[in-house]
Protein backbone atom coordinates (compact mmCIF):
# COMPACT_ATOMS: atom_id res chain seq x y z
CA UNK A 1 0.00 0.00 0.00
CA UNK A 2 1.50 3.96 -0.60
CA UNK A 3 1.39 5.47 2.01
CA UNK A 4 0.84 9.74 0.88
CA UNK A 5 1.80 12.63 3.23
CA UNK A 6 -0.72 15.43 2.69
CA UNK A 7 1.03 18.48 4.20
CA UNK A 8 -1.61 22.06 3.14
CA UNK A 9 -0.93 25.12 3.94
CA UNK A 10 -1.27 29.14 2.15
CA UNK A 11 2.61 28.73 1.87
CA UNK A 12 2.75 32.82 0.97
CA UNK A 13 6.05 32.19 0.58
CA UNK A 14 6.94 28.52 1.34
CA UNK A 15 9.81 28.48 4.00
CA UNK A 16 12.20 26.10 5.12
CA UNK A 17 10.07 25.01 8.05
CA UNK A 18 8.12 24.04 5.60
CA UNK A 19 10.24 21.65 4.17
CA UNK A 20 12.28 20.73 6.89
CA UNK A 21 8.60 19.54 8.03
CA UNK A 22 7.82 17.76 4.58
CA UNK A 23 11.53 16.10 4.06
CA UNK A 24 11.43 15.15 7.91
CA UNK A 25 7.57 13.81 8.19
CA UNK A 26 8.59 11.40 4.86
CA UNK A 27 11.41 10.30 6.52
CA UNK A 28 10.16 9.26 9.48
CA UNK A 29 7.53 7.63 8.97
CA UNK A 30 9.09 6.10 5.72
CA UNK A 31 6.17 7.68 3.24
CA UNK A 32 6.32 7.26 -0.65
CA UNK A 33 5.35 11.15 -1.36
CA UNK A 34 4.60 13.93 0.58
CA UNK A 35 1.95 16.35 -1.58
CA UNK A 36 2.62 20.12 -0.40
CA UNK A 37 -1.13 21.35 -1.26
CA UNK A 38 -1.06 24.66 -1.84
CA UNK A 39 -4.31 26.48 -0.92
CA UNK A 40 -6.77 28.20 -3.53
CA UNK A 41 -8.93 29.75 -1.21
CA UNK A 42 -8.04 29.34 2.63
CA UNK A 43 -10.92 30.52 4.20
CA UNK A 44 -9.18 30.38 7.46
CA UNK A 45 -7.02 33.67 6.55
CA UNK A 46 -10.21 35.55 5.59
CA UNK A 47 -9.82 39.42 5.52
CA UNK A 48 -6.17 39.10 5.18
CA UNK A 49 -4.20 39.71 1.87
CA UNK A 50 -2.97 36.36 0.25
CA UNK A 51 -1.05 36.60 -2.93
CA UNK A 52 -2.60 34.91 -5.98
CA UNK A 53 -2.87 31.06 -6.07
CA UNK A 54 -0.98 30.77 -8.81
CA UNK A 55 2.10 32.95 -7.25
CA UNK A 56 1.87 30.41 -4.45
CA UNK A 57 2.13 27.58 -6.78
CA UNK A 58 5.01 28.98 -8.67
CA UNK A 59 6.85 29.29 -5.59
CA UNK A 60 6.01 25.78 -4.12
CA UNK A 61 6.95 24.19 -7.36
CA UNK A 62 9.94 26.58 -7.60
CA UNK A 63 10.68 25.11 -3.59
CA UNK A 64 10.50 21.30 -4.18
CA UNK A 65 11.42 20.98 -8.06
CA UNK A 66 14.68 18.67 -7.00
CA UNK A 67 13.70 17.20 -4.22
CA UNK A 68 13.13 13.44 -3.79
CA UNK A 69 9.18 12.55 -2.26
CA UNK A 70 8.31 16.04 -2.49
CA UNK A 71 5.85 17.55 -4.74
CA UNK A 72 3.56 20.58 -5.47
CA UNK A 73 0.05 19.93 -5.80
CA UNK A 74 -2.68 22.44 -7.38
CA UNK A 75 -5.65 19.94 -6.52
CA UNK A 76 -7.07 22.56 -4.05
CA UNK A 77 -6.19 25.64 -7.02
CA UNK A 78 -7.82 23.62 -10.02
CA UNK A 79 -10.78 22.47 -7.94
CA UNK A 80 -11.62 26.25 -7.10
CA UNK A 81 -13.61 27.84 -4.48
CA UNK A 82 -12.59 27.63 -0.52
CA UNK A 83 -9.74 24.92 0.28
CA UNK A 84 -11.55 22.22 2.37
CA UNK A 85 -9.54 19.91 3.31
CA UNK A 86 -11.79 16.89 3.92
CA UNK A 87 -12.84 18.08 -0.09
CA UNK A 88 -9.17 17.35 -0.67
CA UNK A 89 -8.42 13.95 1.35
CA UNK A 90 -11.68 12.64 -0.19
CA UNK A 91 -10.58 13.71 -3.94
CA UNK A 92 -7.43 12.06 -3.34
CA UNK A 93 -8.91 8.89 -2.16
CA UNK A 94 -10.86 8.55 -5.29
CA UNK A 95 -7.68 9.13 -6.94
CA UNK A 96 -5.86 6.41 -5.22
CA UNK A 97 -7.83 4.22 -3.23
CA UNK A 98 -5.12 2.17 -2.13
CA UNK A 99 -2.76 5.10 -0.62
CA UNK A 100 -3.22 5.19 3.02
CA UNK A 101 -3.18 9.49 3.30
CA UNK A 102 -1.29 11.04 6.03
CA UNK A 103 -2.65 14.75 7.09
CA UNK A 104 0.68 16.90 8.17
CA UNK A 105 0.34 19.90 9.89
CA UNK A 106 2.15 22.02 12.46
CA UNK A 107 1.06 22.05 15.90
CA UNK A 108 -0.61 25.55 15.69
CA UNK A 109 -3.11 23.95 12.97
CA UNK A 110 -3.69 20.84 14.93
CA UNK A 111 -4.49 23.24 17.83
CA UNK A 112 -7.47 24.83 15.70
CA UNK A 113 -8.95 21.15 14.02
CA UNK A 114 -11.90 21.40 15.87
CA UNK A 115 -13.06 24.04 13.95
CA UNK A 116 -11.86 22.89 10.57
CA UNK A 117 -15.04 22.19 8.38
CA UNK A 118 -16.19 18.41 8.36
CA UNK A 119 -13.62 17.55 10.80
CA UNK A 120 -15.36 14.10 11.56
CA UNK A 121 -14.66 13.22 7.62
CA UNK A 122 -11.14 14.28 7.58
CA UNK A 123 -10.91 12.21 10.73
CA UNK A 124 -11.84 8.90 8.47
CA UNK A 125 -10.18 9.64 5.57
CA UNK A 126 -6.16 9.78 7.07
CA UNK A 127 -3.99 9.48 10.17
CA UNK A 128 -2.86 12.88 11.48
CA UNK A 129 0.81 13.85 12.04
CA UNK A 130 1.41 16.65 14.03
CA UNK A 131 4.81 17.94 14.32
CA UNK A 132 6.09 20.77 16.22
CA UNK A 133 5.90 24.23 15.81
CA UNK A 134 7.98 26.83 17.88
CA UNK A 135 5.95 29.25 19.90
CA UNK A 136 2.72 27.02 19.36
CA UNK A 137 1.21 24.94 22.59
CA UNK A 138 2.36 21.51 22.34
CA UNK A 139 -1.00 20.23 21.04
CA UNK A 140 -2.50 16.77 22.71
CA UNK A 141 -3.64 14.56 19.87
CA UNK A 142 -7.15 15.33 18.85
CA UNK A 143 -9.25 12.54 20.55
CA UNK A 144 -10.71 9.94 17.80
CA UNK A 145 -8.08 10.54 15.47
CA UNK A 146 -5.48 7.76 14.29
CA UNK A 147 -2.52 10.00 15.12
CA UNK A 148 1.04 10.51 15.68
CA UNK A 149 3.65 13.27 16.71
CA UNK A 150 6.49 13.85 14.64
CA UNK A 151 9.63 16.35 16.02
CA UNK A 152 11.30 17.71 13.53
CA UNK A 153 14.01 20.49 13.63
CA UNK A 154 12.91 23.52 15.29
CA UNK A 155 13.20 26.58 12.90
CA UNK A 156 11.16 29.64 13.60
CA UNK A 157 10.26 30.89 10.92
CA UNK A 158 7.05 32.34 9.25
CA UNK A 159 6.01 33.56 6.51
CA UNK A 160 4.03 36.22 8.14
CA UNK A 161 8.23 37.36 8.77
CA UNK A 162 8.92 36.53 5.37
CA UNK A 163 6.69 38.73 3.72
CA UNK A 164 7.74 41.76 6.26
CA UNK A 165 11.62 41.33 5.12
CA UNK A 166 10.74 41.69 1.83
CA UNK A 167 8.96 44.75 2.35
CA UNK A 168 11.36 46.06 4.54
CA UNK A 169 13.68 44.76 2.33
CA UNK A 170 15.97 42.39 4.56
CA UNK A 171 17.10 39.18 3.74
CA UNK A 172 15.40 36.09 2.93
CA UNK A 173 18.68 34.32 2.41
CA UNK A 174 18.58 30.35 3.90
CA UNK A 175 15.33 31.69 5.01
CA UNK A 176 13.41 30.08 1.78
CA UNK A 177 15.52 28.29 -1.06
CA UNK A 178 17.19 30.39 -3.94
CA UNK A 179 14.46 29.48 -6.73
CA UNK A 180 11.98 30.61 -4.28
CA UNK A 181 13.60 34.12 -3.94
CA UNK A 182 14.05 34.58 -7.54
CA UNK A 183 10.11 33.94 -8.05
CA UNK A 184 9.68 36.11 -5.26
CA UNK A 185 11.60 38.89 -6.98
CA UNK A 186 10.34 37.84 -10.88
CA UNK A 187 7.44 38.04 -10.09
CA UNK A 188 7.64 40.82 -7.28
CA UNK A 189 5.86 39.82 -4.59
CA UNK A 190 5.00 40.95 -1.15
CA UNK A 191 7.28 44.19 -2.23
CA UNK A 192 4.03 46.82 -2.35
CA UNK A 193 2.77 45.44 1.31
CA UNK A 194 2.57 47.35 4.42
P1 LIG B 1 1.58 32.70 8.03
O1 LIG B 1 2.73 33.28 8.82
O2 LIG B 1 1.22 33.50 6.82
O3 LIG B 1 0.38 32.37 8.91
P2 LIG B 1 2.82 30.05 8.04
O4 LIG B 1 4.29 30.31 8.12
O5 LIG B 1 2.11 29.61 9.29
O6 LIG B 1 2.08 31.31 7.40
P3 LIG B 1 1.26 28.24 6.41
O7 LIG B 1 1.37 28.13 4.93
O8 LIG B 1 0.05 28.89 6.97
O9 LIG B 1 2.61 28.97 6.91
O10 LIG B 1 1.47 26.82 7.10
C1 LIG B 1 1.16 25.61 6.49
C2 LIG B 1 1.48 24.49 7.45
O11 LIG B 1 2.87 24.52 7.80
C3 LIG B 1 0.72 24.56 8.80
O12 LIG B 1 0.37 23.23 9.17
C4 LIG B 1 1.77 25.10 9.76
O13 LIG B 1 1.55 24.65 11.08
C5 LIG B 1 3.06 24.49 9.20
N1 LIG B 1 4.24 25.32 9.49
C6 LIG B 1 4.47 26.59 9.09
N2 LIG B 1 5.66 27.03 9.53
C7 LIG B 1 6.22 26.02 10.24
C8 LIG B 1 7.46 25.87 10.97
N3 LIG B 1 8.34 26.87 11.07
N4 LIG B 1 7.69 24.68 11.58
C9 LIG B 1 6.76 23.68 11.51
N5 LIG B 1 5.58 23.76 10.84
C10 LIG B 1 5.31 24.91 10.21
Amino acid sequence: MKRLGVFGGTFDPPHVGHLVTAINVLHELRLDRVLLVVANDPWQKAGLPVSPALDRLAMVEAAVADVAGLEASSIEIDRGGPSYTAETLAELHLREPDAELHLIMGSDAAHLLHTWERADELRDLAALVVVNRPGAPATAVPQGWKAQQVEVPRLEVSSTDLRARVADGRPLKWLVTEPVIHVISDRRLYAERR
